[in-house]
């Protein structure tokens, strides 16, 4: 893909370089947080695991707010600057005010108001500070392991994040956190499966206008997204497995679940399309 101009967003918090290790404050615990991971299936609940050992946001100091300068930074920073403009106009034309996340971009591992952040997760969003967080390696095995040297899978992953940013505002999260404890774990995970696909959905929403617009997106494009989004799910899950425990229980929505609702969202443009709550089959 190829955006039109060269505006990019002012919401990239850049600590690459700055390290896991400044930070003011450790969370003392013991509240069940619900953060999403990105599109290919990271189990929640394991995350979930993950995030239920910190609870205060803690500071990170001397991180650079704005837009990063180098090739993959100023792309990450035009990608979240057209999911705000497309936000922003889908809110407003709703009576409503889209209030842009943070995107944190860093290296290996840092600290979010949900726990620690470490790049074998995946990129992830945390409702709690309103941050998608991103560690560029998993960009880089995009583009080398897994042979997709087109830009676009990388735009598809942060408009997925944000599209969980989106959930967020509209109160899906309030309702799954109020989810738990309260039904199965079956019936929990069943919920997962439709935020997620609802945000891959989201995603093709963003896809939908910024082509209108801001940017140029091919079929072929489009393509290498899914196509990437597959070549890389099983391995993702596989490493994460092998660092800690993923639930046999749960399940993740299927590839063609994925592709099914990305496309919906390209195709029509509009969020009530992405009822994946509603959705008799997905
Ligand atoms: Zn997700």
């Amino acid at each position: 893909m190829e955006f039109n101009d060269n505006e990019s967003s002012s919401n990239v918090e850049d600590r690459r370089g700055v390290g896991g290790l400044a930070v003011g404050g450790l969370g003392i615990g013991g509240i069940v947080i619900l953060i999403v991971g990105y599109f290919l299936g990271v189990d929640p609940s394991t995350l979930l695991n993950v995030a239920q050992q910190a609870s205060a946001p803690p500071e990170v100091r001397d991180a650079p707010v704005g837009a990063p300068q180098d090739e993959m930074g100023h792309f990450v920073g035009q990608v979240l600057r057209s999911t705000e403009r497309v936000w922003t106009g889908i809110f407003q034309q709703a009576g409503g005010t889209y209030r842009n996340p943070r995107l944190v971009l860093y290296e290996q591992s840092t600290p979010s108001a949900c726990g620690m952040g470490r790049a074998a997760m995946g990129p992830f969003y945390c409702p709690l500070d309103e941050k998608v967080y991103l560690d560029l390696s998993f960009f880089r095995d995009l583009r080398t392991r897994f042979n997709a040297p087109g830009n676009f899978p990388e735009a598809y992953v942060i408009a997925h994040e944000v599209g969980h940013h989106v959930q967020k505002l509209d109160g899906t999260f309030d309702k799954m956190q109020q989810m738990q404890g309260r039904v199965s774990k079956t019936e929990y995970n069943q919920s997962s499966v439709r935020l997620e696909l609802q945000a891959d959905c989201f995603a093709g929403v963003w896809a939908h206008h910024a082509s209108e617009s801001m940017a140029r997106i091919s079929d072929a494009d489009i393509e290498q997204g899914l196509n990437a989004a597959s070549a890389i799910g099983d391995d993702r899950l596989q490493r994460q497995s092998q660092g800690y425990v993923v639930p046999e229980s749960f399940t993740h929505g299927s590839s063609a679940q994925r592709v099914r609702w990305f496309k919906r969202g390209i195709q029509s443009g509009s969020v009530n399309d992405c009822n994946t709550f509603g959705a008799g089959s997905l």
